[in-house]
């Protein structure tokens, strides 16, 4: 009887972490903990992954970079996202590693950085190189970054920034988590617009600074894409991120971090031919009992879940009936099963027999970051060490 509950399984992230930190060697490993560590709780996830290994943390936004550091995170977080000019303060103000791809907002932080250098009592910079930047290419994204063929004349502009210097060049891969040949090729021609951009960089005789590329379907799937560090997110959450890469790496273990949990508030018998929820999208075939169970998509369970999810109810999985409520589901719980008022209700996680985030996303029709992102506010988070 434990109510809506988000269980956060500390020590299987530690044990995704060493996975991770096995296939990619002396590789530096950042760690994503993007929109409050893809729903887990960003500072806690922050903690045990520095402790687990990490030496990078990354954030998409100054407040998401801020929260860390107001807790007394002192390891180098990136900044994956670009901001508004008003939030740049914060980014340096914060000591966080922007990404940057144009000659506009290099300068808005060379200014930036320039201002908090001085404001700060002892009017020193952050370094005594100045503040550090990565420059992000695209090399096909078509999100954010440069052009390669820019990539050294923004990297030299860089270094003429009065404040800042040049720390570290990366790019994103868009179909890594695809094993269709046409994807790999894309993929294959990224990594090689990437090296040539690393190498026009150095050809100019400026430092790269640290280099990197794969997120986590590149670190399964192209180890020469390893670079100097890797970026990796849904991984260390205990998914793969893509059914296509889970089935191609069957000897990868990964444990779920977080169990979605919630519980039996009532049980009733429904006679054949009686419909349950809005709509009357579901109707008694025959007598039965029906358990709601306390959790709806105002918790963040979808609505198109259903028909489609099962919950786990002392250890055996029952379908869930007619349309999801805001804060309520109902499941056909059969007249026979020993289940009773109050009993916990297991949505998704670690447990045997349960159902995993990416389970419920094939359902949805998303993938598992939308499903674990997308767990409210109001439901609490709860650590397991
Ligand atoms: C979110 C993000 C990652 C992590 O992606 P995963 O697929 O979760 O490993 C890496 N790099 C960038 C730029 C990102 O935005």
């Amino acid at each position: 009887m434990k109510g809506n509950q988000a269980r956060i399984y500390l020590s299987n992230l530690e044990y995704n972490i060493r996975q991770i930190k096995n296939t990619v060697g002396a590789a530096k490993l950042c760690v994503s903990v993007k929109a409050n560590a893809y729903g887990h709780g960003d500072i806690i996830i922050a903690r045990k992954a520095v402790e687990s290994g990490a030496d990078y943390l990354a954030v998409s936004s100054p407040a998401e970079g801020r929260r860390l550091r107001e807790a007394g995170i002192k390891e180098p977080i990136l900044l994956f996202g670009l901001s508004v000019p008003e939030m740049i303060r914060e980014t340096v103000a914060y000591n966080l590693t922007p990404f940057v791809c144009d000659t506009e907002y290099i300068d808005a932080l060379n200014v930036s950085a320039g201002n908090c250098a001085r404001l700060k009592k002892d009017g020193r910079p952050v370094s005594e190189r100045g503040f550090p930047v990565h420059l992000k290419i695209d090399t096909g994204m078509g999100r954010i970054g440069c052009r390669p063929k820019n990539a050294a004349d923004l990297a030299a502009y860089i270094n003429r920034c009065e404040n800042l210097y040049l720390a570290g060049i990366c790019t994103h891969l868009c179909v890594s988590d695809s094993l269709e040949p046409a994807d790999i090729d894309y993929t294959q021609k990224q990594i090689l617009r990437f090296k040539e951009s690393i190498e026009a960089v150095k050809k100019a005789g400026i430092d790269p600074g640290l280099c990197h590329c794969s997120a986590s379907g590149g670190i399964l799937m192209y180890p020469d894409a390893v670079f100097d560090m890797v970026r990796t997110g849904i991984l260390i959450y205990g998914y793969f991120p893509s059914d296509q890469i889970k089935n191609a790496k069957k000897s990868f273990d990964l444990k779920p971090v977080m169990e979605l949990c919630a519980s039996v508030v009532s049980i009733k018998t429904v006679e054949k031919g009686e419909s349950i929820s809005y709509g009357r999208t579901w109707t008694a075939p025959k007598k039965t009992r029906i358990a709601t169970i306390g959790i709806g998509y105002g918790d963040g369970l979808p609505r198109r879940l259903c028909p489609g999810l099962h919950v786990n109810i002392r250890g055996k999985n029952y379908p869930v009936v007619g349309r999801i409520c805001m804060d309520q589901c109902m499941a056909d719980i059969g007249l026979e099963d020993d289940i009773r008022r109050w009993d916990d209700a297991y949505i998704f996680g670690p447990q045997k027999n349960c159902c995993g985030a990416d389970n419920l996303a094939e359902i949805a029709g998303t993938i598992s970051y939308e499903i674990l992102t997308g767990i409210s506010a109001r439901v609490p988070r709860i650590i397991v060490p």
